[in-house]
């Protein structure tokens, strides 16, 4: 699928102003803040995901863009592919 230019700007990046994110990696979404730690870095919560919270973190809204049958508020452990 091709996206429209005037989407752009809002594609993978995270604005701040959204609760939720969604991890790039396992295409899961969690409550910003969440992470877990290794060698300094904020990576995915999800266990055995490799994401990272800061490249890989989307924010909820942009994916929500592309899927407007998303959720508003995201379930936990649930996957959100964004191409499907
Ligand atoms: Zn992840």
């Amino acid at each position: 699928m091709i996206k429209p230019i005037e989407s752009q700007k809002d594609d993978g990046i995270d604005d701040d102003t959204s609760e939720y994110q969604w991890c790039l990696h396992c295409e899961r979404a969690y409550k910003r803040g969440e992470h877990r730690l290794i060698d300094g870095l904020m990576m995915c919560p999800y266990k055995g995901c490799d994401g990272d919270t800061v490249m890989d973190g989307w924010s909820w809204p942009s994916v929500r863009e592309n899927h407007p049958d998303y959720p508003e508020v995201p379930e936990k452990g649930k996957t959100y592919p964004l191409y499907s």
